[in-house]
């Protein structure tokens, strides 16, 4: 699956509509210090369904929302919309009956976060396994995080090797497993 454009409507600092098409082959996002380099690649990690606040250096998710400027008030939610490439059809079950994919991921202050997959209701699971068996997942090692590296060089053997299985794409076989036992 390709990753073909991302959408932002109110995330952290992008607080007016901001689209990114993504191209074939490597993409490099530069700029100065703070101008939201970062924020862009939270953003990817949060629309495929990441649910740790600390992933998004904020204490709740709702800090992912556009908090106010000096001249700009806050806004009361903040919206991310993956577009995919299905036409090889490599999505998984479920998912793998149209060309395109698109994900909207919504959070609303007081009211929680929302899913939705070309235009229906889904859930955070379903986002989830969407991209567990294709090493894109939001914990995904394809997604270099600031000071990841030295994480890595200093991780204990067991963490190092969820990094390799994940890389591997064979970790979306064990939540699978791990939800048929509790079956
Ligand atoms: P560096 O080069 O230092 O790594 P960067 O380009 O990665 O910088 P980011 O960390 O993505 O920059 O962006 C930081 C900016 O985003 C800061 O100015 C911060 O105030 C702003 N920001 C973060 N969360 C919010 C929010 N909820 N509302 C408004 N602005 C936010
Ligand atoms: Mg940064």
């Amino acid at each position: 699956m390709q990753f073909t454009k991302l959408r932002l409507l109110g995330f952290k600092s992008f607080v007016d509509p901001t689209e990114l098409l993504i191209a074939d082959g490597l993409t490099g996002v530069v700029g100065p210090n703070g101008c939201g380099k970062s924020n862009l690649l939270e953003a990817l990690r949060w629309v495929m369904g990441e649910n740790r606040p600390t992933a998004m250096r904020g204490s709740g998710m709702e800090d992912v929302i556009f908090a106010g400027a000096s001249s700009r008030p806050a806004r009361n939610y903040a919206e991310v919309t993956l577009t995919l490439d299905n036409t090889q059809r490599l999505a998984p079950a479920g998912f793998n009956d149209s060309d395109r994919i698109e994900i909207v991921r919504r959070i609303t202050r007081d009211a929680g976060s929302a899913f939705k997959v070309n235009g229906g209701d889904s859930r955070a699971r379903d986002v989830q396994m969407l991209f567990a068996d294709a090493s894109t997942g939001s914990h995904s090692p394809a997604l270099v995080r600031q000071g990841q590296i030295s994480e890595l060089i200093n991780a204990k053997p067991k963490a190092r090797r969820r990094i390799l299985e994940e890389a591997a794409g064979i970790s979306g076989l064990y939540q699978r497993r791990h939800e048929a036992e509790l079956k």
